[in-house]
């Protein structure tokens, strides 16, 4: 057994740390306020850090997912809002999927997110619930060349993004009635008519869009079906089983980032005629908090790295993923909170910037890719079979 990384994935954490340290950790409130920067994608996509596990003929380097780990850790660490991290972990593992079942469509639409120059998302969550993905309403039939494509999905990164931009959406539509064996994935492209689009105010991670999209008999061409009719369950359960282990490297990122200002804060500030890293109480806290941050990362490399291994792990990756997800945003968050707690009064303004990543880290508390007790449900069916 051997925990270390190897010496490409060492200097290439060293080289991207020293890089985002400067082009983003000094724009996080902008970002926060004003959104990700159009020159900052096309920054990150010079350093080949935009959909890297996407194949090398449509522009991608097939990184492995320790690496996109790697990137997602170190991109939150920076942008601790987390909103750059999540559009570097959509990009990654929705084009993962794009690329490994999308064969009609790949090759149009991958050199375009490879290149920063589109957005693509996931949308299967719809007004009715997100948890219960099954049960989604949105009806596909077949007509001739196309889908015709009626319902509504909300909550859905990158609405704006895909709309100002350019790109879409892989979108989980019914073309039959079978639960989940009824659903197919389909690439809709925000531009289509009859696609219509509003945006949703955030509390967090606000850089990048949520949104509502409404679909009124959109004509959408057949070569825009993901891999097979009525498969698209299975895609999207890859593609979120690969987003999640993501996820959660950058929920790490961002509480490192939050627990290294509150241990130089507690290194200052005095209490009680001493340092508060002297107070026992305060020293405890942090121990524990830095113990429970790195199991945390612990278990997510060994999820990214059993994603890596795909051949091996196919039957555990769901609850590893899961397992990774449930624990990541948990303890980022926990962390996070206390950081703001050891901070008093001056935690708790927007100068200690101590929110931004607070409001960042609920939204995949609350349920992006997946609400917590969906991730036990995973976990609890592997471990009762
Ligand atoms: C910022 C943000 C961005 C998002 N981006 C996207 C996106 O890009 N694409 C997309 O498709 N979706 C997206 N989502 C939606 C997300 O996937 C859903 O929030 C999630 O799936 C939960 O669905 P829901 O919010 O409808 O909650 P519900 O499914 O209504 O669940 C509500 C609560 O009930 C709990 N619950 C549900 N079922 C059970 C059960 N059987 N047992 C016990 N408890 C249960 C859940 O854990 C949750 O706490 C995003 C959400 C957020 C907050």
């Amino acid at each position: 057994m051997d925990f270390s990384f190897s010496e490409e994935e060492a200097l290439f954490r060293e080289e991207l740390r020293d890089f985002l340290s400067k082009r983003v950790r000094p724009i996080v409130r902008k970002i926060d306020e004003e959104g990700i920067p159009r020159d900052l994608v096309k920054d990150m996509v010079k350093l080949g850090l935009w959909a890297m596990p996407v194949s090398e003929d449509v522009g991608g380097q097939k990184a492995s997912f320790t690496l996109t780990a790697i990137a997602a850790e170190e991109v939150a660490r920076a942008d601790f809002s987390m909103a750059t991290a999540v559009m570097f972990l959509l990009e990654a593992s929705w084009g993962y999927v794009l690329d490994k079942y999308g064969k009609g469509i790949r090759e149009e639409v991958l050199p375009k997110v490879v290149s920063g120059d589109w957005f693509l998302g996931i949308a299967s969550t719809e007004p009715s619930g997100g948890s219960d993905v099954a049960n989604l309403k949105t009806l596909a039939r077949k007509e001739g060349d196309y889908y015709v494509i009626e319902g509504e999905k909300s909550y859905i990164s990158g609405v704006g993004e895909a709309k100002k931009w350019g790109g879409g959406h892989l979108t989980l539509v019914r073309t039959s009635p079978e639960g989940h064996r009824g659903i197919s994935m389909i690439y809709v492209p925000t531009d289509l008519e009859g696609v219509e689009t509003s945006l949703i105010s955030n509390s967090g991670r606000m850089g990048i869009s949520t949104g509502i999209m409404r679909y009124q008999g959109v004509k959408v061409p057949v070569k825009n079906l993901i891999g097979e009719e009525n498969k698209g369950f299975y895609y999207a359960m890859d593609g979120f089983n690969h987003a999640r282990v993501l996820v959660s490297a950058a929920c790490i990122g961002s509480a490192e980032a939050i627990l290294e200002m509150g241990l130089n804060y507690a290194k200052d500030r005095e209490a009680f005629g001493k340092k508060l890293k002297d107070h026992q109480a305060i020293a405890f806290e942090a121990s524990e908090l830095y113990t429970r941050l790195e199991m945390a990362r612990l278990l997510t490399y060994k999820a990214a790295w059993m994603l890596d291994n795909e051949e091996k792990f196919r039957d555990q990756i769901p609850a590893y993923s899961a397992m990774a997800k449930l624990v990541g945003p948990q303890t980022a968050f926990d962390v996070i909170k206390s950081v703001m707690m050891w901070m008093g009064a001056y935690g708790y303004t927007k100068g200690a910037l101590v929110e931004i990543a607070y409001r960042g880290i609920m939204s995949y508390l609350v349920g992006a890719e997946g609400a917590m007790n969906v991730m036990k449900m995973i976990i609890s069916k592997r471990i009762f079979t």
